[in-house]
Order: structure tokens, then C-alpha cells, then sequence
């Protein structure tokens, strides 16, 4: 079998066929393994940055990563008590805890409201994780709650929001919708926040001790005690140059299996694949800070995960200016700070800090300048601190990872189109019409997000369509 692609649904998908018996040899173009995995000093020496990912509630969450005994290979989850914090104003700060009830009492007269929103999920978790890390075709577990999950996240982020009556409250809802990266006026931008606030109260929003790279280090650590193999530095540029194998998964977007593979596939299925749309971009800031964050408010300073960008209406502002191709002046800001949980990723008293904000796809304007002036607003002297920093553009974030088209870090639009079908509407979204080649990225469902669960699901389409028995499957 052969993997093009070594990012975290590459892997999964190596590793499930390694464990089914199979011969597995993963091609990374790169000339490290680990896509949107990776951590490296990206400004001064004893700074370990990620790259990509930092907050891997999903990887708890992941069916997949369960299967990986992670604590037996040195992965050490580390979980902050906030899972994370949105400013709004001096003396007001949305806070999302371990529990419902430990946020709902943070949010005065918003308590009821939450637990009203939030309880019977985190009560039917199991069903609603499991719907979410799926394809679409799965039949949940609980209906009942499927349905209201459904019925819920379908509303657009704004109207979920305005069942909260304080500004922190209100900024807290769109903060965890906008990860969406839809306008908050969007249907079923209500979904990402209800999901993302779910998982705060299931598995937390934990980082990985010695940064992300140490997950790709314990999945290529496994597959190579099963015999499998990762080249990197190996672009493949057209299928004809994958070896002869048995079959072929690509860890790539609908517009790369295009090029790739384009001639070879029927005219339906091209017209599917040039259809696939991607979402806005990122322009993402890395820096070596000589000291923590110095957030005026507390919850800040006990939280990985900060959202950036002011109240409800502000953040919801500036997603419109992105979705209608526009930089916003002051954008909306997704900042992780693992030094709070993790002192290993830099030298003694020192702190590593990453932010990005959405941006128009494509986009080569570099936000550093926009982004400080945020956290600014939230943590004055913030900019003293800076001992360097490392900025990579939307177009940068495709030249570093051309499974981010355009710098779109999902791999593919949040629509309800392509939740529906990603990456188009087919009962099996894995399979291409190409017997043996199959698709795994996060431009499949159950779509972006370090859970593995895309490449899980397309080698267990592979294994059956071989017949192979699957052990995993069964345990
Ligand atoms: C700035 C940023 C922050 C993020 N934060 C988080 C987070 O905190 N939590 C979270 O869960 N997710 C986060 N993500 C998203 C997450 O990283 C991705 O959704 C995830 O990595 C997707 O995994 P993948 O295996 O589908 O693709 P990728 O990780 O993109 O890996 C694809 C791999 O395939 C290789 N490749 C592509 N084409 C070819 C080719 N033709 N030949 C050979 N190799 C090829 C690429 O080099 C790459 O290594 C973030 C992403 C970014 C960019």
C-alpha cells in the first residue's frame, strides 16, 4: 500500500492498514513528516513552535487516537483548567471550563441559558462525538439527540449567541463558532461552537507535551515497528510516478487529485472535484516572548486558548469582512499560549505564542502588525516581551503545505454542502473512480482537525473493498 501525504490522516490511514497485515510505504513531499503536525524552532534555538495544530481536544476525542496507546509511546496529554478565554472589556471575560456547571456559574445571568444549551449534549457526548468524527451516512447512536444537536447547529452563530444576554457571554458563543471560519451569519456556524464547547466539557482542550511533532513521532514510531516506511522529501507530482501497490491513498485536496490524476478520471467526477470550494485563509504569527502574556484578566492568563477580537458584534464583523474579501483592521484572533501548561517549549521563564486571524484566500498581506494590536488591547506591554517572531502568510501557509489551498488550514469550506458530501456527495467519499486509489484528507469527511479519523475511515474502505479482514474494525 502506498500513502501520499505523512499528515496526521496520512498516518492514520498507514497505520490502520499496517495493523490489518498490510505493507505500507508513506511518500511525504516535505522534509519532515507531520502536515499540520509539526513543531520546530521557527524563531530562536530552544523555542519549539507548532507549526499547525497546538490545541488537540480532537485528538482526545478521536476513536482513532484511542486506538494509539499515545501514554505508552511518551505522548502526554496536558490539559489546562480553562479550556478558554474570551475578553471582551476590563472585568469581563467569557470563560469556557471543564464543566457546564463550573462556565455556566462563571456566566451570572447567563447560567440558565448555558445549561440549558449545553447539559443534555455533554449528557448524550458519546453520540454526538461520534456523529461529528464520522461520515455523514453513519446512523447516530442517540436520534433523539442527534437531532437536536442537528437543529441546533444549523442556526446560524449569531442567533445561538443572542440567547446570552451578556457581552462576555454573547463573545464567547461567536468565538467558538468562528473556528467555523463561516460568517457568523452562516447556517450551521452554530454547529462549530456547539461542538467546540462540547469537547471543553468531555476530553478538555489539552496540548501535547514537547509540542504536536511528538504525536507524528509516536505515529511514525509505530508504523515502523510494523514494517511500514516514511520518505519524505518525495513530492509526487502525477499519480503514474506512485509505485505499483495494491492501493493508493492520498492525503491530498480535490484540486491536487486533480492534478495529479485528472486524465484518469471520469468527467462527473472532475466537474465534483473542481466544484470542492475552500474557505478564507490564515496569516499565522509565531513568537519567542521573554515572558508569559501579561493578560489583564486572569482567566486569560490559566488558558491555552484565547479568542482575540472583542465582543460578538466585532468578531462577527470581522468574519464578514473576510468572507467578502477584505482584511479587517481589527481582525478576529485565534492565540495559543502552551507555556501555561507546558514549560518544556522554551528556555527557563521564556514562553512561546502563536495567533492567526482569518484572511481573504490567497491573501500575501502579512496581519503581524493588525494581530499585535489585539492582543495589545487585552495584555498592554504585550509587545515589549517580543524577542522574535516568525509570520507566514495565507499564501506562505499553501507554499509550506499545499494541502492548505490558498491558506485555508480546513482543507475545504465549512458549507452545508460539503458537510453533507465531503468532498462531494457520494454514499462512500473515500473511493475516487479510480479502482485503488482513495482520498484521506481533511477535504473528506468528517472534514479538519488532527483526529486521524479521515484516513481511519478511508482504510477501512480500502481493507473492505479488499476484503481484508479489519481487525481494528471489530475491537
Ligand atoms: C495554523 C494552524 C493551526 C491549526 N490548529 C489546529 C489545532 O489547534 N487543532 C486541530 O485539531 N487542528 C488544527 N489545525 C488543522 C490541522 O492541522 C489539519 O486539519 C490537519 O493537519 C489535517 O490533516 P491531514 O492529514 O488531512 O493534512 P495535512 O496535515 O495538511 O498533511 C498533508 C501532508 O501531505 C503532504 N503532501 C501533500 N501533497 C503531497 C504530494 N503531492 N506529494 C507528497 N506529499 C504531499 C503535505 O506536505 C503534508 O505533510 C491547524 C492548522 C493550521 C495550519
Amino acid at each position: 500500500m502506498v500513502v501520499v501525504g505523512s499528515g496526521p490522516n496520512g498516518l492514520a490511514a498507514a497505520l490502520t492498514l499496517a495493523r490489518a497485515g498490510m505493507r505500507v510505504a508513506v511518500l511525504e513531499g516535505s522534509a519532515e513528516p507531520g502536515g499540520g503536525c509539526r513543531t520546530t524552532e521557527l524563531t530562536l534555538p530552544g523555542f519549539a513552535h507548532d507549526e499547525c495544530s497546538t490545541v488537540h481536544a480532537l485528538a482526545a476525542a478521536s476513536p482513532f487516537f484511542a486506538s494509539c496507546n499515545l501514554a505508552a509511546r511518551g505522548v502526554r496529554l496536558l490539559t489546562p483548567p480553562v479550556a478558554a478565554a474570551h475578553p471582551v472589556a476590563r472585568g469581563r471575560v467569557g470563560v469556557l471550563s471543564g464543566s457546564v456547571g463550573d462556565t455556566a456559574g462563571g456566566m451570572g445571568e447567563d447560567a440558565p441559558a448555558y445549561r440549558r444549551l449545553m447539559a443534555p449534549l455533554v449528557r448524550g457526548s458519546d453520540a454526538i462525538t461520534g456523529m461529528t468524527l464520522a461520515p455523514l451516512r453513519s446512523v447516530p447512536a442517540k436520534p433523539i439527540l442527534a437531532a437536536r444537536f442537528i437543529r441546533q447547529g444549523l442556526l446560524p452563530a449569531t442567533a445561538l449567541a443572542h440567547r446570552m444576554r451578556t457581552s462576555e457571554a454573547r463573545a464567547l458563543l461567536a468565538g467558538m463558532a468562528a473556528h467555523s471560519v463561516r460568517p457568523l451569519t452562516a447556517p450551521l456556524s452554530g454547529a462549530f461552537g456547539l461542538t467546540m464547547m462540547l469537547l471543553a466539557h468531555t476530553t478538555g482542550w489539552p496540548v501535547i507535551e514537547g509540542g504536536s511533532g511528538r504525536l507524528v513521532a509516536a505515529m511514525t514510531a509505530e508504523l515502523a515497528e510494523l514494517g511500514g516506511t516514511v520518505t519524505t522529501g518525495a513530492w509526487i507530482k502525477r499519480l503514474a510516478d506512485v509505485p505499483q501497490a495494491r492501493a493508493i491513498v492520498l492525503d491530498v485536496t480535490p484540486h491536487q487529485l486533480l492534478a495529479l490524476a485528472g486524465d484518469r478520471l471520469p468527467p462527473g467526477f472532475r466537474r465534483a472535484m473542481r466544484r470542492f470550494r475552500y474557505g478564507p485563509g490564515v496569516c499565522k504569527v509565531d513568537w519567542a516572548l521573554a515572558d508569559a502574556v501579561p493578560w489583564q484578566e486572569l482567566a486569560c492568563r490559566e488558558t491555552v486558548t484565547l479568542h482575540i477580537g472583542g465582543t460578538l458584534e466585532e468578531v462577527a464583523g470581522s468574519e464578514a469582512e473576510v468572507a467578502a474579501g477584505r482584511h479587517p483592521e481589527r481582525p478576529f484572533c485565534i492565540v495559543a499560549q502552551p507555556g501555561v501548561v507546558d514549560s518544556s517549549r522554551a528556555p527557563a521563564g521564556r514562553k512561546v505564542l502563536w495567533a492567526y486571524c482569518h484572511v481573504p484566500p490567497g491573501s500575501e498581506v502579512d496581519m503581524a502588525d493588525r494581530i499585535e494590536r489585539q492582543i495589545e488591547r487585552f495584555a498592554p506591554g504585550f509587545r515589549d516581551l517580543i524577542l522574535a517572531k516568525s509570520v507566514k502568510t495565507a499564501a506562505d501557509m499553501e507554499r509550506y503545505n499545499p494541502g492548505y489551498p490558498g491558506g485555508d488550514i480546513a482543507a475545504g469550506a465549512s458549507t452545508i454542502r460539503q458537510t453533507i458530501g465531503r468532498p462531494t456527495l457520494r454514499w462512500n467519499p473515500y473511493r475516487t473512480p479510480i479502482p485503488g486509489v482513495y482520498l484521506c484528507s481533511g477535504s473528506t469527511a468528517p472534514g479538519g482537525g488532527v483526529h486521524g479519523m479521515c484516513g481511519m475511515w478511508a482504510a477501512r474502505t480500502v481493507l473492505r473493498d479488499l476484503e481484508i479482514r479489519d481487525e481494528a474494525r471489530r475491537t
